[in-house]
């Protein structure tokens, strides 16, 4: 039998990229020529206000995280060549996990690479066939790949539905665990889970709680620890991953926090932990620092959320679409993906850097450009955005009378 050639095969991926780029649905990436922050200098030497970093604290680009990790380089060394349970475990790893602990209220912390893989590695050492997974419809990428590898049963309900939660409860009865699985914070949407309701249903029906919470660490809640302080739920969730990837800093890696007996399980049984190298000490020492600093000062914190306040009023007093509520991931909706295309790149004409999300990121439709605050931003440099903003929205008739009048 005859198969098709090896050139079939990259000729095959070329027009699939060249139909990405026909119906507007391909990603370019903007590449920087600076640190990260609330202004940031491309690579065709244009300085823009950036409003589309996960840099909810400010402190990705910052000179104290600079020092801190240079201080950590220098104590630690630059890498570790080993896996945690080998020889790549040093004291600043074991302090950030006891730190996180505290931060977040829980008992024990195992630190990962990313966030991604704290999810992929956490679901199949701990359930299997017996028991079933009940996930939010809109959960992140990496939760459903974590669930994937897990030989539990899986149900899913409706996206921040709390009736269909219940119902979904009620058909895992006579499963030996159910665990309910959401992200804490949805990234494309800015929209908080009911963790108090979730809560409730859980001790209802004898359910496990898991969160994710890398839009939520460091900033929701009165003192930044998560949607569990948020909601006062603190001390009800089972399970919390994040990462160091965003508010906390910015760099990368992830954890899981949860009871002492699930984090040794994760220890001996994850498989992200035990096949893939330990984070860079820079990053647990400057991490730590951050940690330090937030239970010190909720300032930071306070700052992103007047900022958010701040644009969330004045961008829907210009006429746009924005989905409601208090989250610095602030959805400025098009609904049309290539809509979305030309209003960020007009938009990065007028100085501003936004991306237009659309699918397969957010659903068919429901394209938008995800405007995302940080404490580094001033009122002024906002204020500036807002006045892109209007320009553009006017330019491609996206403003309602609101905003024309
Ligand atoms: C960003 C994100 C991740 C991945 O975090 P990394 O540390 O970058 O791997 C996981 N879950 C959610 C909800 C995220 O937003």
């Amino acid at each position: 039998m005859v198969t098709n050639s090896k050139e079939d095969f990259f000729s095959g991926l070329d027009s699939e990229l060249n139909r990405l780029k026909d119906v507007g649905l391909y990603k370019n990436e903007r590449v920087l020529a600076s640190r990260q922050g609330a202004e940031v200098v491309c690579d065709d030497g244009r300085t823009l206000i950036n409003l589309c970093a996960n840099n909810y604290l400010g402190l990705s680009g910052e000179e104290s995280m600079v020092r801190a990790a240079v201080e950590a380089t220098e104590k630690f060394g630059y890498g570790l060549s080993s896996v945690r349970f080998i020889c790549g475990t040093q004291t600043v790893h074991k302090e950030l996990e006891a730190a996180l602990s505290t931060f977040l209220g829980m008992e024990d912390t195992i630190l990962y690479a990313a966030a991604f893989d704290a999810n992929g590695g956490l679901f199949e050492p701990l359930f299997n066939e017996e028991d079933v997974i009940i996930s939010d419809a809109l959960n992140h990428a990496s939760i459903i790949d974590g669930v994937r590898l897990c030989k539990a049963a899986r149900l899913r309900y409706a996206h921040n539905d709390m009736a269909d939660l219940e119902t979904q409860l009620k058909a895992a009865a006579g499963k030996r665990h159910v665990v309910i699985v959401t992200d804490g914070v949805f990234s494309m949407d800015g929209t908080i889970a009911q963790l108090d309701r979730i809560c409730d249903l859980a001790d209802q029906y004898g359910a496990l709680v898991m969160i994710d919470e890398c839009h939520a660490s460091g900033f929701m809640g009165a003192t930044g620890r998560g949607t569990h302080e948020h909601h006062n739920v603190m001390g009800r969730v089972d399970i919390i991953t994040g990462t160091l990837g965003k508010a906390l800093g910015g760099a990368m890696g992830g954890f899981t926090a949860a009871r002492r007996e699930v984090i040794q399980t994760l220890r001996q049984k994850s498989r992200p932990y035990l096949f893939s190298n330990s984070l860079a000490p820079a990053i647990a020492g400057a991490s730590l620092a951050v940690l330090q600093r937030l239970e010190t000062s909720t300032e930071l914190r306070d700052r992103l959320h007047a900022n958010t306040a701040h644009f969330r009023a004045a961008i829907s007093a210009l006429g746009f679409t924005i989905k409601p509520g208090t989250h610095p991931v602030v959805p400025v909706m098009l609904f049309d993906a290539p809509v979305a295309q030309r209003f960020a790149a007009r938009l990065y004409e007028l100085g501003v850097l936004v991306t237009g999300f659309f699918y397969p990121v957010v659903p068919m439709g429901q394209a938008r450009v995800r405007v995302q605050l940080s404490a580094a931003h001033t009122i002024e440099q906002l204020d500036t955005a807002l006045a892109a903003f209007a320009q553009a929205g006017q330019e491609l008739g996206l403003l309602t009378t609101k905003g024309a009048a």
